[in-house]
């Protein structure tokens, strides 16, 4: 037992299933901690540049509409400065004080949070608007005094207008000239100009960071894309692996072991350290329990006094040679007068005759011929391919046996051996057995200690 655990400790090299199995589950979260960590980076990326693309196109918007209402605004001052009707005036107002789309959308552009340059840009453009708006009211102040409109039935913009010094002594005419001279003149575009350049400035910021946002974000996914891939590769080389493992730790060897224990062999050792301590555990039961079976065996068919073959064994040969296509001889001998010997002696160097005569026989006999003991003091001896050609061979074994026997060395009593040997052409037939018999018990009824060939009866 001792040599079957060394001998296992040596093909124990095998690797673990169970490490294996660690490592694989390891390297996958790991693979997929990382395929995780990347999506959600690039996910927050993405709505990063979403939400830049966004505030782009809400500034455009917010452009536009500042634009839309100035030019609104300047359309109704205008309008009311060539013809003085009061409802451009009121509409202008309305604008200005009510729907406010020009100061909505610029404290909307403030609100969006862009850069410093551009926030920058927007205060120029607000101030501006300031201005203007002034520059508008004042210039309605004026066309208001031209027309000659009751300051305080308008707008209280207007009326809180002061007027300057030289404008005051200005004539009606004069003062509705000045009046649309200012919303027409050089000045009055160039300050209109000064507000969408500062907006389109503005603008243009929050385009440049957008697109610098966009830009970093389209590196930061390359990158996340390209780890992506290396992640997926490296999932796609685990797998292999793993297939690779399981066959060549599982699969193969569960192969080997079928067919070793179909055609009634030992395991071969293979695979993982589990497969190889299960094959070697195999194998010892298996080497034990044929040990087992090959003693049970022999306990069946041998004689435990003198070893050679016992009765239910000569029966089994016997009918195995019945179809033996060969020629065979076969000898039927008795110790004679053995009860004299047990009684004289006593049984148990009877016992030690009997060792005697069969450990004789199976000297003298070759090996591929069967000695066996039939009976109490009764053997037999199947001589395999034996014609009655070797009939003289067989006289002089029997003639040495009975010469040893009844001059014995080693201290037992001198006994004798009554012989019938009868011969078969072609296997072990059914009429070989009693016809050795008969020659025996001629033998025997002639005095004894000899030999007959049934076929010289
Ligand atoms: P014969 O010449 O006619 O054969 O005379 P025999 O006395 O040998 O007569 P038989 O063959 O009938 O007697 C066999 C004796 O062998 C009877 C039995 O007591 C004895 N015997 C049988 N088996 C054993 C055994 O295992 N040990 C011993 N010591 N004696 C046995
Ligand atoms: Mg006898």
């Amino acid at each position: 037992m001792e040599g079957t655990d060394t001998s296992k400790q040596k093909n124990l090299h095998g690797i673990r299933i169970r490490t294996i199995n660690y490592a694989m589950i390891v390297a996958a979260c790991i693979i997929y901690i990382s395929l995780l960590y990347i999506t959600v980076q690039v996910s927050l990326k993405c709505s990063d540049t979403l939400s830049a693309t966004d505030m782009h196109i809400a500034c455009e918007e917010d452009a536009r509409l500042v634009s839309e209402a100035s030019d609104y605004l300047t359309e109704q001052v205008r309008l009311y400065a060539v013809n003085g009707d009061v409802q451009y005036m009121d509409a202008y107002f309305e604008e200005l004080n009510v729907t406010k789309r020009r100061e909505t959308a610029l404290a909307q552009l403030k609100e969006r949070g862009a850069g410093a340059e551009a926030t920058n840009y927007l205060s120029m453009a607000l101030e501006s608007s300031d201005t203007l708006a002034q520059e508008e009211i004042y210039a309605m102040r004026l066309v208001s005094e031209a027309y000659g409109y009751e300051i305080e039935t308008l707008p209280a913009e207007v009326q809180d207008v002061i007027l300057k010094e030289e404008d005051r002594s200005l004539n009606p005419d004069e003062m509705s000239t000045k009046g649309r001279a200012m919303v027409f003149d050089t000045s009055y575009q160039n300050l209109k100009s000064q507000i969408m350049e500062n907006i389109s400035y503005f603008t243009d910021e929050v385009i440049k960071g957008t697109q610098q946002k966009q830009a970093e974000s389209a590196d930061e996914l390359e990158r996340a894309v390209s780890i992506q891939r290396i992640c997926i590769s490296f999932l796609f080389i685990l797998n292999i692996v793993t297939f690779i493992m399981i066959i060549r730790l599982i699969v193969k060897p569960l192969q080997i072991y079928i067919k070793c224990i179909k055609e009634g062999k030992t395991l071969e050792i293979s695979g993982s350290y589990e497969f190889r301590y299960l094959a070697l555990t195999y194998n010892d039961i298996y080497e034990l329990n044929a040990a087992n079976e090959e003693m049970l065996l022999y306990r069946a068919e041998h004689d435990p006094l003198t070893g050679v073959i016992n009765r239910g064994g000569f029966d089994k040969l016997r009918k195995l040679l019945k179809a033996k296509p060969e020629p065979m001889a076969f000898m039927l001998f008795d110790v004679d007068k053995f009860k004299n010997v047990n009684d004289t002696y006593g049984h148990e160097v009877g016992d030690q005759v009997l060792k005697k005569v069969a450990a004789i026989a199976e000297e003298h006999f070759r090996s591929n011929d069967f000695v066996a003991r039939i009976g109490g003091d009764e053997f037999a001896v199947i001589m395999t391919a034996s014609t009655p050609e070797s009939k003289s061979i067989i006289r002089q074994k029997i003639e040495t046996m009975n010469t040893d026997l009844m001059n014995p060395s080693d201290g037992l009593p001198p006994v004798s051996l009554s012989v019938g040997v009868a011969f078969s052409e072609l296997g072990f037939g059914d009429e070989l057995y009693s016809r050795a018999d008969k020659a025996l018990y001629r033998v025997k009824e002639n005095g004894r200690c000899g030999h007959a060939f049934y076929d010289e009866l």
